[in-house]
């Protein structure tokens, strides 16, 4: 029996001194821990280059915003506020959990900066901390197995459920934290039972509760406890660091990395090859990612550092509507992969191997990817926008779909429009030289006159139209409506006409970089021989090309910014809207809002129109709902059970609104396509943010009036 509680150090069982046997566990748990990291690299160092090293500042706010603050967190409130207490206990906890570590083998250890009243007051928040971590873990387990939240739900087609794996991980670090919390209660129950003085513990916290259960217990007991839980806390912290590099957990490693080198200019889309320019890609022999090893170092720690919390699949339109595409899957299959072909244990079956296994392809021959499943994604960036490790997904698609397209899989469907965009310029085939007919038509020129740039006929201003504008009969009122617009307020514009090639935003999207290099090259001498100052688009598909894709071209505004800024000036007013039973909303393109943040000027327009009634859909601004009509998708016909475009009328009805606003030509046949498919022809309208304001604008006669 003791006399007196002695140091877990102390201790000796069985002739065997603890001291001794901390020590080898802790040698054993760290070298474990390393050979299991170090296995994990293998094949990052396999991977392709990816320049992620420069920016170090901008890299550091990113870790401070996104990992340290938790930014993304709060969106999902529940899961949010308990990942946010469970991330806060575990950072406040790391030096006491260090310090008990350290104090198995050597008894009087005191983390530095931690004696005295600090000390004690790290204590007591710590025991707080710990009785936090504990109480979310009992939450997140019957969450998990009762509550059962629909996004944690696995459909049989991507393959099986981590739950249990989820739930096993919980439970240990609910262990982990009564083992600390014992260790503690221990302690200070064996220093009041000698009448020694005792440290403090926090009121009501899972210490101070154990404590009060341990003080009628004989002290020798007491002794075992706490040499018990001290045990019982290495063994458990051991356990964890070396077991979760095997499941999902991993992402507590490699989230700190994964945030620093995430991406820092999200809308320019990842280079065919880091470090190889434009004009040698005809040297590159294969493009895109046809083996796992094609992924860059960056992707497979996106894969390592994904916690399948499955908000990015919750977003994604092409999982809401039935498509065999849920942006989790990209990431879990993948992750699945890795492991199984370059495992901890034993030999690996890797691409280095075996000559490689294709990602995409049939099941049967070991790929993971179904061609439906990489075409069917509209490059929107919802699960981007949603994942709170920053997890890519576009970059890994578009090259998934370069390594397709490399090696001839192209879909039916495409292959028309891909072969009049290499022949004309445009997708539909058109002659180049009707692009201008939409401006030329008589009637319209009566009201407005649109000149076509050539060397002797300038501007300050280009329009650039694209495709679907100039060629698409009901798309071309946008145009239309633009020009009007430009005219009105006095801006010196003009079009490139029969010069002006498709943008090529949606050719690169699809996978065809040659392609898209060449109508990139075409349209930026076009500009440059134009000697415009600014470009002004109504197509935030072009908007986007031409700000991010394209090099050395004037500045690039789209035409809700133009018109947010020339109402704010006065130069545009409006007339009151006359149908007062009519309520309007604002659906957000994804290529103006989450890919370019505007979201505030088309609103800040309608709102300027007297009379307007307009509401808010749930799905609004970085959450907007795509309509299905990015990424060459007007051309595509993927396997749905609801078109996206359907679901995001319905969407507006639910908000109470009978007119969609929108700012987009793609958006525009979507969504009066969905009209018309969800029966809501004469109950609903769709109208473009530009054909409103023509519509609604004081023109100056009406001034003169
Ligand atoms: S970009 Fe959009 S469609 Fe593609 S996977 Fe992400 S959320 Fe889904
Ligand atoms: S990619 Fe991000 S959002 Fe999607 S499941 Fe993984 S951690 Fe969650």
């Amino acid at each position: 029996m003791v006399e007196h509680l002695q140091s877990v150090s102390q201790v000796t069982l069985w002739l065997v001194a603890w001291r001794t046997l901390f020590l080898i566990i802790h040698i054993l748990g760290v070298v474990c821990f390393a050979y299991i990291v170090a296995k994990r690299l293998v094949p990052l160092l396999r991977a392709e280059r990816d320049l992620r090293f420069d920016q170090p500042w901008a890299r550091l706010e990113k870790v401070l915003k996104f990992w340290l603050g938790q930014w993304k967190h709060p969106r999902y409130k529940t899961a949010g506020t308990l990942h946010i207490l469970i991330f806060a206990g575990f950072i406040l906890l790391a030096m006491r959990a260090f310090t008990v570590l350290i104090v198995g083998v050597s008894q009087n250890f005191v983390m530095p900066g931690l004696s005295g009243r600090a000390g004690d007051i790290y204590g007591v928040i710590t025991d707080y901390a710990a009785t936090v971590v504990f109480l979310c873990m009992v939450v997140a387990v019957v969450r998990r197995l009762v509550f059962k939240p629909a996004r944690y739900e696995v459909p049989a087609r991507f393959g099986k459920a981590h739950t249990a794996d989820a739930v096993f991980l919980l439970g240990l670090i609910a262990i982990l934290m009564l083992a600390d919390s014992l260790f503690e209660a221990a302690k200070v129950a064996g220093q009041s039972r000698q009448g020694q003085p005792v440290e403090a513990l926090a009121a009501l916290s899972l210490p101070w509760i154990l404590k009060i259960a341990l003080l009628p217990v004989a002290l020798a007991t007491i002794g075992k406890v706490y040499a018990g839980a001290y045990l019982l806390h290495e063994v458990t912290f051991y356990f964890l660091l070396c077991y979760r590099p095997f499941g999902i957990q991993f992402h507590v490693e490699t989230s700190l990395f994964n945030v620093y080198f995430a991406k820092l200019d999200r809308e320019i889309l990842k280079p065919v090859r880091w470090g190889v320019s434009d004009e040698h890609l005809d040297q590159v022999k294969s493009f895109g990612v046809k083996t796992f090893e094609d992924f860059t170092w960056k992707h497979m720690l996106d894969f390592y550092s994904c916690a399948d919390c499955g908000r990015c699949s919750d977003n994604c339109p092409a999982n809401a509507v039935g498509r065999p595409l849920s942006p989790r899957f990209i990431t879990v299959k993948a992750r699945d992969y890795a492991f199984r072909h370059y495992p901890v244990f034993g030999r690996g079956n890797n691409a280095h191997e075996n000559n490689g296994t294709a990602l995409v392809g049939s099941k049967d021959s070991g790929s993971i990817y179904s061609e439906d499943e990489i075409w069917s994604c509209t490059t929107c960036g919802a699960c981007e926008e949603e994942c709170p490790l920053l997890v890519e997904y576009i970059d890994k698609i578009v090259d998934l779909r370069r390594g397709l397209i490399d090696d001839g899989n192209v879909p039916q469907s495409l292959q028309k429009p891909l072969k009049a965009l290499e022949s004309r310029g445009n997708p539909y085939g058109k002659m180049e030289k009707k692009k201008a007919d939409w401006a030329n038509a008589k009637e319209f020129q009566q009201v407005c006159q649109v000149k076509t740039l050539n060397k002797s006929n300038g501007a300050d201003t280009l329009y650039f139209v694209d495709s679907i504008t100039s060629y698409d009969d009901r798309m071309q009122s946008i145009g239309r409506a633009t020009a009007k617009i430009l005219d009105h307020i006095g801006e010196n514009f003009g079009i490139l006409g029969a010069a002006e090639k498709d943008s090529g935003h949606e050719v690169r999207r699809f996978g065809e970089e040659l392609l898209f290099t060449a109508l990139r090259d075409h349209n930026v001498d076009a500009i440059k021989a134009s000697g415009v100052k600014r470009i002004v688009t109504a197509d935030p598909h072009a908007f986007n090309a031409l700000k991010h894709d394209y090099k050395d071209v004037p500045e690039v505004e789209h035409i809700s910014q133009v018109i947010a800024r020339e109402v704010k000036s006065g130069n545009i007013k409006f007339n009151p809207v006359e149908n007062g039973d009519k309520v309007y909303t604002y659906h957000d393109p994804c290529y103006l809002g989450r890919h370019n943040q505007v979201y505030d000027d088309p609103r800040e327009v309608l709102d300027a129109i007297p009379g307007l009634k307009r509401v808010e859909m749930t799905r609004c601004k970085d959450r907007s709902f795509c309509c299905g009509g990015g990424g060459l998708m007007l051309f595509y016909e993927p396997k749905e059970e609801q078109r996206m475009g359907v679901k995001r009328v319905q969407m507006a009805a639910e908000a109470g609104a009978n007119v969609i606003v929108t700012a987009c030509p793609f958006c525009m046949v979507n969504i009066e396509d969905a009209i018309k498919v969800a029966g809501l022809e004469g109950k609903m309208t769709a109208i473009d943010l530009a054909e409103l304001v023509d519509q609604e604008m004081v023109r100056e006669e009406q001034k003169a009036v």
